[in-house]
Formats: structure tokens, C-alpha cells, sequence
């Protein structure tokens, strides 16, 4: 059994087990996500239109619902070696903390300069930019962490890198822009006045502090106008939650190592991309009937696409030059409450993982963010390692049901991703400790107005 064998803290793989390839959980899915529409048209995307804004690599593997594996290129891998394999903790710290009879994992992504999963598909997405003879590559960032990590690795392979920053965390996080330039990226604050699509959204929103949509849609228009030059995306993306799919084969890997089954996979979710490669592997048994596994996405209550969003087809920038995607949205003009510090701010979720949750292959819960932030510092104080708030939705919940076990007396094992570390997000801790922080809810009125907005697609 395997009790009998002591589990340590932390479950290192070595580095000759670190997967080779990466798992596409689409091939495994009876209901294949929808594809992206074309938005003049509303027909499905063709590779050679996809091939105008993305590399062509990547739009092979954004259309690949076949296969189940795709062989990592050995570049890729040996870069991963820089910062992987990331540990699989076991919380024994926060486990006697709490007093639970349940046991605790933590996937830790945080271990490289960029803080979280992101350069996991940063580096992916580079290669093929590099591969095809590219120049560089254009993107949007919010808090920052994918503008790092895409910065970190075009340096790496000598590419140029454009990124356009939400104006409000260019001003709010100045550091994490500096980390940016140490990678020799440039960096423009969103909506600039650099790009049409930039000046039309100043005109018409005055001092407007910018929000994801609106940086992706100049971060589009600079690619397609710039020869040599492609969009990449951090997350949401079918492509991004293959290459993240190592962060699921990994922790299944030390799993398996001390045959333990997880009964509960817990992940926190912005676009899906790191709770998309988490339960990849698990997702893939389930699909298959092989094993069984409940597995939970947590939001913000103040961005709730999964539990209040519509399942639509929707545009994935404000500026609707991209294609639309079929999705749990909330309207691609949602802006969450200023207030809102926790990240996990985009107004769509992953058509992959939408289109799991609408099976019911797996449930959603949204977090208060004053909840995310006790659950944080507790964490803080007992495993050592300053959460990324984003991450610490996950933690809540899994605090929660471990709480739940303590009640029951079930020894449930619960795994959740911790994404990454929070250094750079001590204006919302100073928020948090000053009790300037609210919970503001979106009300249904106000959900409803943008839904109305929503293209109609049929
Ligand atoms: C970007 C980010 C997230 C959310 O993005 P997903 O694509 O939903 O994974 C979560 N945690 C951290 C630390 C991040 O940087």
C-alpha cells in the first residue's frame, strides 16, 4: 500500500523522467471544443487564415483534435531543464496546520525569473516563431507575468519582443515592467496611441486604464501590419493548454511514483491555461473511463465566467479583430471592478476547458477576493512560499475542502496548482492588510447588459 512508503515533501522527478511529449486531451474528448469562427464570415478559421496572425506550427497545433501526443522538439525540453521539473509538494505544514485528515499536494510553478507556469508555453511559442524565420512577436500582458516569460524567452532565442501592458498594471506595477526590459523587451502601455485600434479606444474611453481585450487587439494589429512579426497568446488557446499540459504529466508522474490517487484537482482560472495542463492527463483518463477524479476550477467572484458567463460564441479582444471563440464568457467589453486585485481577470475561458465544464466533466466555484487573500497568508505562513494571488484562489478552495475532510473525517487526497509567487503583487497585499479591499459582485443586471452585446452566431 501506499502508506507504507514514506512520502517526502517534496517529489522531485528526475530530469531523464520529465515527459517528451505533450498531451493533447482534445483527441480524447467526445464533444470536440468548437472551432474558432472567422469574424467577418462566422465560418470556421482555415490554417492558411489562422497563418496570418499565428505561426505555422502553432496553427497545426491549435487545429489538432487528433492527436494524442505531440513530441516536445528537444530545444524546448532542454530549456525547460533550466527551470524543470517543478516539484510536487506535499503540504504536511499546512495540512497540521489546519488539522485535517486529508492530504495535501501543490503542483509549484514559480521556480524561474517569470513567476509562474506562463514560460512553459512562452518558450514553445517562441521556438516556432524562431523556427519559421521570424523577427519577432507581438503580444498583450496584464499583471505581467506573460509579458516576462514571453520577454525571458525571445531573448533566449534572439527574437524580438512587443509587448503591450493593461495601462493600470503598466503604472500599478512598475517592476514587473523593468523585468520585462532586462529581457530587452519593449513595452507599451495599453491603449497607446501606437495603433488605430489604440487611438479609437482612447477617443471614445477618455483615461480609461486599459484591460486585457484592448491590449490584444493592438498587439494583433501591430503583428499583422509588421512583416516578420506574429501574435502569441498566453493563455486560453487550445495550443496553450497543450504546452501546459508538462504541468499535468509531471505531477502524474510523481503521483504514480508513491501510487497515490488524487480524489480532488483543484486550479485557479484566468483563460485555463495552467488548470487546463494540470488535469490534462487526469481529464484524459476520466474521458476514457479509466479512472475517476473530481476536479474544480475557482474564479473570482468578481469575474465569474464559468458560474454566471454564457456558453457563446464571443470575441476574444475588445477590438474584434480576432476570431471569435466559443466559450464561457462574460462579454468581451467585461471589465472587472477596479478593486479587483486578485488577477484571473479576462472575460472568456479556454473553448477546451468550456467545453469540458459544459459536459460536466468538471465543476467551478468563484472565490471573494478578501477569502483569497487570508487563504494566501495562511498559506504563507506554513509552506514558505509568498502565493501569487492568482494562485491563492486554488489554495481557498482546497483549504475548504480540506476543512471539509476535518469535519467528516475523510482522508481525502486533494492536489491543486500552485502557479506561482505573489513578489510582485504587494500593492494588492497593501490593499489586503489596509482592509481596502472589497468583494464587489457583479450583479445580474449588469451581467445581463453585456451578455446582450454578445455576436449573434448561429
Ligand atoms: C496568468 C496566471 C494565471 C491564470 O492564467 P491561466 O491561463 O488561467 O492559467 C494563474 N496564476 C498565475 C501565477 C498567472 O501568472
Amino acid at each position: 500500500m501506499a502508506e507504507e512508503k514514506k512520502i517526502p515533501y517534496k517529489i522531485y522527478l528526475e530530469e531523464s523522467e520529465m515527459p517528451q511529449k505533450w498531451y493533447n486531451v482534445r483527441a480524447d474528448m467526445k464533444n470536440k471544443p468548437a472551432p474558432l469562427l472567422n469574424p467577418g464570415t462566422h465560418q470556421p478559421m482555415t490554417a492558411e487564415e489562422l497563418g496570418g496572425v499565428f505561426c505555422e506550427d502553432l496553427v497545426a497545433q491549435e487545429l489538432d483534435n487528433e492527436n494524442q501526443y505531440i513530441d516536445i522538439p528537444q530545444e524546448i525540453r532542454d530549456f525547460y531543464k533550466m527551470y524543470r521539473p517543478a516539484p510536487l509538494v506535499r503540504a504536511y505544514c499546512l495540512e497540521e496546520k489546519l488539522q485535517t485528515p486529508a492530504k495535501i499536494y501543490y503542483k509549484f510553478e514559480g521556480n524561474n525569473t517569470s513567476g509562474s507556469h506562463k514560460l512553459n508555453s512562452a518558450i514553445a511559442q517562441a521556438y516556432y516563431a524562431k523556427k519559421q524565420g521570424l523577427k519577432g512577436v507581438t503580444t498583450e500582458t496584464g499583471a505581467g507575468q506573460w509579458g516576462t516569460a514571453l520577454s525571458m524567452a525571445c531573448s533566449y532565442l534572439d527574437l524580438d519582443c512587443k509587448v503591450f501592458m493593461v495601462k493600470v498594471s503598466y503604472e500599478q506595477k512598475p517592476f514587473r515592467r523593468e523585468v520585462m526590459r532586462v529581457y530587452g523587451a519593449s513595452v507599451t502601455p495599453s491603449p497607446s496611441m501606437e495603433t488605430e485600434i489604440g487611438k479609437k479606444i482612447n477617443a471614445e474611453h477618455p483615461g480609461t486604464t486599459g484591460s486585457l481585450g484592448c491590449a490584444i487587439s493592438e498587439a494583433v494589429e501591430v503583428a499583422v501590419k509588421n512583416p516578420g512579426y506574429r501574435y502569441v497568446l498566453g493563455s486560453v488557446l487550445n495550443q496553450v493548454l497543450l504546452h501546459q499540459s508538462i504541468i499535468g504529466l509531471e505531477t502524474k508522474a510523481a503521483l504514480d511514483k508513491y501510487d497515490i490517487k488524487p480524489d480532488i484537482i483543484i486550479g485557479c482560472a484566468g483563460g485555463g491555461s495552467n488548470l487546463g495542463g494540470l488535469i490534462a492527463p487526469f481529464m484524459g483518463e476520466k474521458l476514457r473511463g479509466e479512472a475517476d477524479y473530481r476536479i474544480i476550477a475557482v474564479e473570482p467572484a468578481s469575474c465569474p465566467s464559468f458560474t454566471r458567463g454564457k456558453y457563446a460564441y464571443d470575441f476574444c479582444d475588445t477590438g474584434m479583430v480576432c476570431p471569435l471563440a466559443k466559450m464561457y464568457t462574460l462579454g468581451s467589453d467585461f471589465i472587472p471592478s477596479a478593486n479587483h486585485a486578485g488577477g484571473l481577470r479576462y472575460h472568456g475561458m479556454s473553448p477546451v476547458l468550456s467545453q469540458l465544464y459544459d459536459d460536466g466533466l468538471m465543476e467551478a466555484v468563484s472565490v471573494e477576493q478578501t477569502k483569497v487573500f487570508e487563504a494566501a497568508e495562511q498559506f504563507a505562513r506554513v509552506e514558505g512560499i509568498l502565493p501569487a494571488p492568482e494562485s491563492s484562489h486554488a489554495i481557498r478552495v482546497a483549504i475548504d475542502e480540506a476543512l471539509k475532510c476535518k469535519e467528516t473525517g475523510e482522508e481525502k487526497t486533494i492536489v491543486f496548482g500552485l502557479t506561482g509567487t505573489g513578489y510582485f503583487d504587494m500593492v494588492a497585499y497593501e490593499k489586503f492588510h489596509d482592509g481596502k479591499m472589497d468583494d464587489y459582485i457583479p450583479t445580474d443586471e449588469e451581467l445581463a447588459e453585456y451578455a446582450a452585446k454578445l455576436p449573434k452566431v448561429d
